[in-house]
C-alpha cells in the first residue's frame, strides 16, 4: 500500500538573531491511510514545527528548508507547491486543529458562518447550501440542537463544545488527514476522553488519517497505530503502540514511560524525573543529541550521530546502544 503522506528528509531551520535553529534535523515519516499516528516529546522537541510544515504554515521570513527535504502527499511535493494549489490542499484533503480554540475562532462571526466559510471556498456552494451542510456537520461532532447553534457566537460555547467547533471546521470538507496538536490540552479530563473519542469515531466514518502530537503517553498508547517518539529535532524511535510500551529500545522513551504516573497507584516506586536539559539546537551535539542526559552513555555516543537502526519492520531506534556497530566504534577516544 502506498502511504498517503510521506515526509522525506525534513530539515527546518529558523535564522533569528542569535544564529541558525536547527528545530528539525532530517525526519522521516509515512503516514497510511485510517493512520493514527502520534508524535510524542517534551516541549521543544520539534513535533509542532514538523506538524505545521506540512501546511506551510510556518513564518516565512525566517523559516529555511533546503531543496533535499520534501513532503510528498498524493503525487505533489507541498514544499514547492504555488501557493494558489497548496491553498485547495489546506483545509479540503489535509486539515489541522490547534490547542486553543478561542484562537483559531473568529468572535465576530457565528458558528455557522466559519463552518460554511471553508464549505463555500472548497466545495462551492452557496451559502444557503453550506448553512444547511453546517447542520449536518454540527450533528457529526455531536453538538446538540445544531439548528440552533449555528447561529451562535464562539463565546456562547463552553470550552469542550467549543474545540467540537473547530474540528467541525476542520472536517467540513472530509480530509484526508487531520493533523491535531495538542487538541484536548486546555480542557478537562472527561471533556479530553469525549474529544479524543469524538476524533477516532470521525475517523471511521470519513476514512481519515490522523497525525496527532501530544505530550500524553496515555492518549498516545490507547489510540496510536503507530507512535514516533522526537527529541531534540529528531525521531529517536518509531514503533507500533504496543512495541513502544512493551519493548522500548531508546533510553529516552524508557525515561519518558518512567515518568509516566501509574493512576491505579498500584506502583510503589517512585517517579522518575530526567535531569538536564534538551542541547541547544543552535549549536546541536556532533553525535548523540540525549547524551548529555543518558546515563548509559558511551564514547562513539559523543563522536558519531547514532543512525536508525531497524528491530523489525515496524520498530527502529536511534542509538548505538545494541547497534552492531556501536561496539566497533566505542574504542575511539570521546
Ligand atoms: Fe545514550 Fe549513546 Fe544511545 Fe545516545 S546513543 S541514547 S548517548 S547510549
Amino acid at each position: 500500500m502506498e502511504p498517503l503522506l510521506q515526509v522525506e528528509n525534513l530539515q527546518i531551520n529558523f535564522h533569528t538573531y542569535a544564529g541558525t535553529i536547527q528545530a528539525v534535523r532530517g525526519l522521516d515519516l509515512s503516514l497510511y491511510p485510517k493512520d493514527v499516528l502520534v508524535v510524542v516529546g517534551e516541549s521543544g522537541c520539534g513535533k509542532t514545527v514538523m506538524s505545521k510544515s506540512i501546511l506551510r504554515l510556518l513564518p516565512k521570513k525566517i523559516t529555511k528548508i533546503p531543496d533535499t527535504s520534501k513532503i510528498l502527499f498524493e503525487g505533489s511535493d507541498l514544499l514547492r507547491l504555488k501557493e494558489k494549489d497548496l491553498r485547495k490542499v489546506r483545509g479540503r484533503d489535509i486539515s489541522m486543529i490547534f490547542q486553543d480554540p478561542m484562537t483559531y475562532l473568529n468572535p465576530t462571526m457565528t458558528i455557522g458562518e466559519q463552518i460554511a466559510e471553508s464549505l463555500m471556498i472548497h466545495e462551492k456552494l452557496s451559502k444557503k447550501q453550506a448553512m444547511e451542510k453546517s447542520i449536518d456537520i454540527l450533528e457529526l461532532v455531536r453538538i446538540p440542537n445544531p439548528k440552533e447553534r449555528i447561529r451562535q457566537f464562539p463565546h456562547e460555547f463552553s470550552g469542550g463544545m467549543r474545540q467540537r467547533v473547530v474540528i467541525a471546521i476542520a472536517l467540513a470538507c472530509s480530509p484526508k488527514v487531520l493533523i491535531a496538536d495538542e487538541p484536548t490540552t486546555a480542557l478537562d479530563v472527561t471533556i479530553q476522553a469525549d474529544i479524543m473519542d469524538l476524533l477516532l469515531d470521525l475517523r471511521e466514518k470519513l476514512n481519515m488519517s490522523i497525525i496527532l502530537i501530544t505530550h500524553d503517553l496515555g492518549l498516545a498508547a490507547e489510540i496510536a497505530t503507530k507512535i514516533h517518539v522526537m527529541y531534540a529535532g529528531k525521531v529517536v524511535e518509531k514503533a507500533t503502540a504496543k512495541d513502544l510500551f512493551n519493548r522500548p529500545a531508546h533510553p529516552y522513551t524508557r525515561a519518558l514511560l518512567q515518568s509516566v504516573p501509574d493512576v491505579a497507584g498500584l506502583s510503589k516506586s517512585r517517579l522518575y524525573s530526567l535531569k538536564g536539559q534538551p542541547p541547544d539546537l543552535l549549536n546541536p551535539p556532533k553525535g548523540c543529541g540525549f547524551m548529555n542526559r543518558c546515563a548509559l552513555a558511551m564514547n562513539v555516543c559523543a563522536k558519531h550521530e547514532p543512525p536508525l537502526y531497524s528491530l523489525s519492520k515496524d520498530h527502529s531506534y536511534r542509538c548505538w546502544l545494541g547497534h552492531p556497530l556501536g561496539e566497533n566504534n566505542n574504542s575511539e577516544e570521546r
